[in-house]
């Protein structure tokens, strides 16, 4: 693999902290301290994040101020800003309030998808077709990503059909979503699947064959990016600190880190165009806005290699 020095980065880091990490912790972080967060996440060369979710803040208080979290994040140059929109309602707030991109959280698993939106995965189609059509009617340059969750597995009904995965991307590529992502949400995937899934969903799908979103929960969070890189994705989703993690398994981690995550690409020589001593700079206001909250990552224990040169490929 050769990389050209002048060409930008190899893969985007999509940083979704802000928006699955701090919705799965107990805690509320003020506004201005999710401000900074954003902004030091930028400063580090992170160019496209979650900032938020729209959703009734009765029930998630922590995404309550998300339009002022949104026009804080346009002010940044260069950067995405991307929120999450369960429904049509909410697809109305995050195009009213300027978002360039919204995700829309799909379930492959039937019983994940009553459970999270009291729909069934034919109607969660219908809402899907329902938010391409507003956003072509009122804000045609927004993008629109379906994120098909549980596609690894889910902790409702176990076992998800890889047909049923990819019958879902398909359904919403036909309804028109710019791409689709695979979300391994409860933290199931094994590398082997991620690579047979991410291959099935670009024969079906080509182009628009979308992101990886990983968690960490059994440990296996790089290596199923690092699958999911040699079957082509080159958007990855992450989480600084790898914050999140769930409330009924203490202990378990959330996303995949992104330090780490980044440390694994800048050291293979693939280029993330993030910096990474800037990047654990950011977890300041990361802790100072959530205290006592539990971090992850090896690479920020660890510190950089000796010797280690960032934007150097280590390739030969
Ligand atoms: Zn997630």
């Amino acid at each position: 693999m050769s990389f050209d020095p002048k060409a930008g980065p190899d893969v985007l880091i999509s940083e979704v902290g802000p928006r699955d990490g701090l919705q799965s912790v107990k805690a509320t972080m003020p506004t201005e301290h999710k401000k900074r967060w954003i902004s030091a996440l930028h400063d580090a060369g992170i160019r496209e994040i979650e900032v938020a979710s729209f959703v009734p803040a009765k029930l998630l208080p922590q995404m309550a101020d998300a339009e002022e979290v949104v026009r804080h994040a346009l002010t940044l140059p260069g950067l995405t800003v991307m929120a999450l929109v369960p429904n049509l309602r909410g697809a109305e707030a995050a195009l009213a309030a300027g978002v360039h991109k919204v995700t829309i959280p799909v379930s492959a698993s039937e019983a994940h998808s009553l459970a999270n939106v009291r729909k069934t995965r034919e109607q969660m189609i219908d809402t899907v077709r329902e938010i391409v059509a507003l956003r072509n009617r009122t804000a045609p340059g927004v993008k629109i990503e379906a994120g098909i969750s549980t596609a690894f597995g889910c902790t409702i009904q176990g076992l998800v059909a890889e047909d049923d995965v990819i019958r879902m991307a398909a359904w919403c590529a036909a309804a028109g979503v710019d791409d689709c992502g695979l979300s391994d949400t409860t933290g199931y995937a094994n590398p082997a699947q991620v690579r047979r899934l991410f291959r099935r969903m670009r024969s079906e799908i080509g182009e628009k064959a979308g992101a990886a979103h990983m968690h960490n929960t059994r440990g296996l969070g790089l290596a199923n990016c690092l699958a999911a890189f040699e079957e082509g994705v080159r958007v990855f989703d992450s989480s600084l600190g790898g914050l999140g993690g769930c409330p009924y398994a203490p202990g378990a981690s959330g996303n995949v880190v992104t330090e780490d995550l980044v440390f694994m690409f800048e050291a293979m020589g693939v280029r993330t165009g993030i910096d990474i001593d800037r990047l654990i700079a950011a977890r300041e206001p990361l802790k100072a806005g959530l205290p006592g909250e539990p971090l992850y990552g090896m690479t920020p224990e660890a510190g950089l290699p000796k010797g280690f040169q960032q934007g150097v490929s280590h390739v030969s």
